[in-house]
């Protein structure tokens, strides 16, 4: 696509919101600053070429998400003889996850973010509507719905990950993953008070709840105010932001409705950090007072009592324990007590982890991520199977950003092991990209690597929240995702 084809889609975004912004204002933006302009595009376009290839064999893709089906695009452009299978039970897997924050917050719709696999289906890749069941790879072979054997010369694991709020005591049962319509999980989220953005649903009636808040703060008079609650569990998660981006913009719909001052703002995560990347952490530490929030360090959601409103996190620390004579120290000893917190408002982030199926096979790992080596993405037993996206066990990798950055990895490195090379030619650096969203028209840009560095891509200082990340995040994002990486281009 060229640049004005994608500055064009970036209108179109803003055309079917005017009340965020109209077109004229975007253009007034773009216009005026030519840096924004070029950024946009720029960050938008992206584009890269792959070298043909001649190499054969069969590729089998479990999973056709944001990671399985960017990949099977881009080895479609690839391979002259492309022959790939992808196994997706899902007709909405491609929808598009990281526009559930802004629905939570009632700027975008659900049908923003909505799109069919089907659509998105590259027209010389065999697709089978199902789930796998079973992961052979001393035989080269995957079975599908438990009965449909599959086999491959090459496997690609894209299985995202599950949401296990059922870790929670009082959520028992409840687990998903962000892409399913799943019956058991609204009956006990996006209700009374409890809300999650991490489901497309769940994020829909999170802009009921935020609303409702409202309302409960402009006719509340009591001393007390009204207590929202944020959390991010003991796991790793998918997008690590997306716990802050929805406080940040629940704050933002209590100012303008003019009821700040009745509410008050708690983060609870488990971690003793706000982010990873010390500059970050500041940042946001900064961004926290001066928006009056609180927050506790080392709580951990371990219970909900739904019909009462109250959550009961794991409050831990270390002390010093018995001195050790031999390693003349002493022992750090963990410590727990029990907290509990009565709310009006909770954004659950829940616990996540490997689906059962990848974890409890050969393919998995003692903690079911896929163990891949972190740079090629090549598993670490077995040759010819791969990972990429939420699954594999890769650091800081699950972001649809990082995604981006991994897709062009493994088709290197699979097609050069395809064609017999012995070494791998391509490397992924940890790339990462957090859009945290601060406020409606305000994001900052959190890039780093494992370096834990910020690594910007534009010259500008990545600490500051700006409106040109705005405009990236909230328009300029979606058709890089969606034309971009689905065509395997971006
Ligand atoms: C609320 C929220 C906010 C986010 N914000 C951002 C953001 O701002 N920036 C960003 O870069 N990323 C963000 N993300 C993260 C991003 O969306 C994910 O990292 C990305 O979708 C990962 O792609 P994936 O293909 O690994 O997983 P998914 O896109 O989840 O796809 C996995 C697919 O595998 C399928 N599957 C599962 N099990 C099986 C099986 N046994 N057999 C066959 N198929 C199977 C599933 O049906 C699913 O379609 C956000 C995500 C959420 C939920």
């Amino acid at each position: 696509m060229s640049k004005n084809e994608i500055l064009e889609e970036i209108l179109k975004e803003v055309d079917k919101h005017p009340e965020i912004m109209s077109r004229r204002e975007a253009l007034k933006y773009l216009s005026v600053s030519p840096m924004a302009a070029s950024i946009l595009a720029g960050a938008t376009v992206g584009a890269t070429t792959v070298a043909a290839s001649d190499a054969t064999g069969k590729i089998v893709i479990v999973g056709g998400g944001l990671a399985g089906m960017s990949t099977a695009a881009r080895l479609s452009n690839t391979l002259s003889n492309p022959d790939i299978t992808v196994i997706e039970p899902n007709p909405k897997s491609v929808s598009y996850q990281p526009g559930q924050t802004l629905v939570g917050a009632g700027i975008w719709d659900k049908s923003d973010i909505t799109y069919m696999r089907d659509d998105k289906l590259p027209s010389d890749v065999t697709l089978i509507k199902g789930s796998v069941t079973a992961f052979d790879p001393d035989n080269n072979k995957v079975t599908v719905d438990g009965s449909q054997e599959v086999s491959y010369d090459q496997l690609i694991i894209a299985t995202g990950l599950m949401l296990n709020y059922g870790a929670i005591k009082g959520l028992d049962g409840v687990i998903t993953s962000s892409g399913s319509d799943n019956a058991v999980v609204k009956e006990k989220i996006g209700k009374n008070g409890l809300y999650s953005i991490y489901f497309a649903d769940g994020a829909e009636s999170t802009w009921d709840g935020i609303q409702e808040l409202i309302e409960k703060a402009k006719t509340h008079t009591g001393s007390e105010k009204l207590q929202a609650v944020f959390t991010h569990p003991n796991t790793p998660i998918k997008c690590g932001g997306a716990p802050k981006k929805i406080m940040y913009l629940v704050n933002a719909r209590l100012e303008e409705a003019g009821v700040k001052d009745k509410v008050e703002l708690t983060f609870y995560p488990n971690g003793s950090k706000m982010f990873g990347v010390p500059e970050y952490h500041e940042a946001i530490l900064q961004q926290y007072k001066d928006r009056d929030f609180k927050w506790h360090y080392a709580h951990n959601l371990i219970e909900v009592d739904t019909a009462n409103k109250i959550a009961v996190f794991d409050h831990h620390w270390k002390e010093k324990g018995e001195y050790d004579e031999d390693l003349e120290e002493y022992e750090m000893v963990t410590k727990h007590e029990k907290v509990e917190v009565k709310y009006d408002f909770m954004h659950v982030t829940p616990p996540m982890k490997a689906p059962d199926v990848v974890a409890n096979s050969k393919v998995g790992s003692r903690k079911g991520w896929v163990p891949v080596n972190k740079e090629t993405l090549q598993h670490v037993k077995f040759d010819n199977v791969w990972s990429i996206g939420d699954v594999a066990a890769v650091p800081m990798g699950k972001t649809g950003g990082s995604v981006r950055k991994q897709y062009k990895v493994l088709v290197d490195n699979l097609i050069a092991s395809m064609e017999g090379k012995t070494t791998l030619p391509a490397a992924y650096d940890g790339y990462t990209v957090c859009p945290l969203i601060t406020n409606i028209g305000t994001v900052m840009l959190a890039e780093f690597n494992w370096t834990k560095k910020p690594t910007p891509s534009f010259p500008l200082d990545p600490t500051q929240e700006r409106w040109i990340w705005w405009l990236l995040k909230v328009y300029a994002l979606k058709p890089m995702t969606m034309i971009g990486m689905l065509s395997g281009r971006a």
